[in-house]
């Protein structure tokens, strides 16, 4: 099978500090879960439950509040003991309900009835997709129900692409997830592409990963629209929005299939909407790599939402040295954690905590000029230029224009021998220019 990828710049990325892709261990459930009201890309939900209430597993404690909001649920029974609210490293504010375990569960360990939705109409799938809070399991938390219904005035046919690209080691949870859930994650599939009355399934896999293809193919059985695989180069960004639909129109243009408008979807939101759906249930746990050159175990674990990280890292037998820096996500693009206390939320793929910073450190040699970073920008952005810009006293009234089109893939930071901050200066530029 051909492998297609995009065509300019991009980085083989490794990292030998990322948890080894065997199987998932379960996490310790924990004896108070911080369950943030906003896990999402919109509007903090809106409590529906106060100091002092008893809730059950999965009960909705926070309404949506319309588009880019989604409903929370909590994660463990329990009496709601406190609020909290804190500063994230962004300078955003976040609060979250604590909730002490007490009582018992609903779901673990209990028998699961099994909901058909092979008669639902698309309505009632978003409805429910909606109902349970689900939102994609990475990046800012865009809620599915919406991802969904801003389809119903697309004229064109739509492809939902399964996008099981691992450009980036730190996706391994999502890996696991894939081999551990494949079934979930295949039906899944199939209920979002109904619920989003789209035309076509690509399941897009990481060269090499031909065998996963082939156990997600099977079980989508005899699927209503047809299901093609595809196969993505496995430099990063491949799996990035713009770089995975540049090789998937190379692609759809060499196979005569009109792709049309492309929906990607990761297999951790996909099982999300198979259990809405299938279950009744909302996200209760996330897949999560726990790793970084300051963690003494990393693995793979199965997390309750809400978990503190530091409750992780301890079970992960705690650090070899003080980290330098935390965070959520990959080191590569991910956010950077300032409290411990912070828990794993719908969109923590991983957890890191490593000794020396990965990226974005504060250039130590300063620019040598060597021109690395232009090398490697997908887009084709000078970085070095675009970072002087930032840092000077020009930009504080305005941008150049460029900074807008970064993606904030990290490329230029990874290869920079001078440990240039180039991506955050870069992106902070950027925004500010809005
Ligand atoms: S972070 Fe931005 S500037 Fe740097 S390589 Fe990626 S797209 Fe280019
Ligand atoms: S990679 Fe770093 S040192 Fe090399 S030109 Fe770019 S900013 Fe300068």
């Amino acid at each position: 099978m051909k492998v297609y990828s995009f065509l300019r710049g991009g980085i083989r990325y490794s990292d030998s500090a990322v948890p080894p892709r065997g199987s998932s261990v379960t996490a310790f459930l924990p004896g108070l879960s911080v369950i943030p009201l906003a896990q999402h890309i919109g509007n903090r939900a809106n409590p529906v439950v106060s100091v002092g209430d008893r809730v059950r597993e999965g009960m909705l404690i926070g309404r949506g509040q319309g588009l880019g909001s989604a409903n929370i649920h909590a994660t463990v029974p329990g009496r709601v003991v406190r609020t909290v609210s804190w500063k994230m490293a962004e300078g955003l504010t976040n609060d979250a309900m604590v909730i002490k375990l007490e009582g018992g569960f609903e779901k673990l360990g209990r028998y699961q009835e099994v909901f058909p939705w092979q008669s639902l109409s698309s309505f009632e799938l978003q409805r429910i997709i909606a109902e349970y809070g689900i939102v994609e399991m990475e990046g800012s938390g865009r809620p599915v129900s919406d991802m969904l219904y801003s389809l119903r005035s697309v004229k064109d046919p739509v492809t939902l692409v399964l996008r099981c690209v691992f450009d980036d080691p730190w996706l391994s949870a999502d890996y696991v997830l894939c081999k551990e859930r494949a079934a979930e994650v295949a039906e899944g599939c199939l209920i979002a592409a109904r619920a989003g009355r789209m035309n076509r399934v690509v399941i897009a896999l990481s060269e090499g990963e031909k065998e996963l293809g082939a156990m997600l193919m099977d079980n989508m059985g005899k699927a209503e629209i047809p299901v093609d695989m595809f196969l993505a180069g496995s430099r990063y960004p491949q799996r990035n929005g713009r770089e995975l639909e540049l090789a998937l129109r190379r692609y759809g243009k060499k196979h005569g299939g009109e792709l049309g408008v492309i929906l990607p979807m990761g297999p951790a939101t996909l099982a999300a909407v198979h259990d809405a759906v299938k279950l009744k249930k909302p996200i209760l746990e996330r897949y999560v790599a726990v790793g970084g050159s300051a963690i003494k175990k990393p693995q793979i674990m199965k997390v309750r939402i809400g978990t503190r990280i530091g409750e992780i890292f301890a079970e992960c037998g705690g650090f070899v040295d003080k980290p330098r820096r935390i965070g959520a996500g990959s080191p590569l693009m991910g956010r950077t954690v300032v409290d411990l206390d912070e828990p794993v939320v719908k969109t923590s793929f991983a957890v890191f905590a490593v000794l020396q910073g990965q990226t974005g450190e504060k250039g130590r040699a300063g620019c040598i000029g060597c021109g690395e970073c232009r090398l490697v920008c997908p887009i084709g952005l000078d970085p070095e230029a675009l970072y002087k810009y930032a840092q000077s006293a020009k930009s504080r009234d305005s941008t150049p224009g460029r900074a807008a089109e970064c993606h904030g893939c990290g490329c230029c930071e990874v290869v920079c021998p001078s440990h240039m901050p180039l991506r955050t200066s870069i992106i902070r530029s950027a925004l500010k220019g809005n």
